[in-house]
């Protein structure tokens, strides 16, 4: 079974993947998440188009790597699968940045013991991310 931001599907379903993409990245970093200067519609709408395209070239599924801190938005992701017929994965964990070390990790998770992230991440698996119910498939492939 595959986790997808619109529910499971079989790893028969998979067709031609791509492994590592982003419909969407923050680069203000995580203390100014959430607060990028377009509306989640924009967002949607401007990047629907190139998935589409995706799609009619062969592409079924797309792992979206964007993590929390860098501007992952479920929402804007389950409109993209709906709107496009794109299996989408998202992930969880944070991603240190590289060269920006730190810049993409939210204060709330630098400020918590390793046991605190882990029951973060594991909640987020179970009950799904942001009260959406969406579930990730597996850890930040940063
Ligand atoms: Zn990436």
């Amino acid at each position: 079974m595959i986790r997808t931001v619109l529910g499971e599907i079989q790893p028969a379903e998979l067709g031609i993947t791509l492994m590592h993409e982003h419909i969407i990245w923050d680069w203000n970093g995580a203390e100014k998440n959430g607060r990028v200067p377009y509306s989640k519609k924009e967002i949607v709408d401007t990047m629907v188009p190139y998935l589409i395209e995706l799609k009619r070239l062969g592409c079924q599924t797309l792992v979206e790597a964007t993590t929390y801190g860098a501007g992952r938005d479920v929402d804007v992701l389950k409109a993209c699968a709906m709107r496009t017929g794109l299996h989408i994965i998202t992930n969880c964990g944070a991603w240190d940045g590289g060269k920006y070390r730190g810049k993409f990790i939210p204060d709330e998770i630098k400020n918590m013991d390793a046991n605190k992230i882990a029951e973060a991440w594991v909640q987020e698996f179970q009950a799904g991310i942001d009260g959406t119910g969406i579930r990730q498939v597996s850890s930040s492939l940063h």
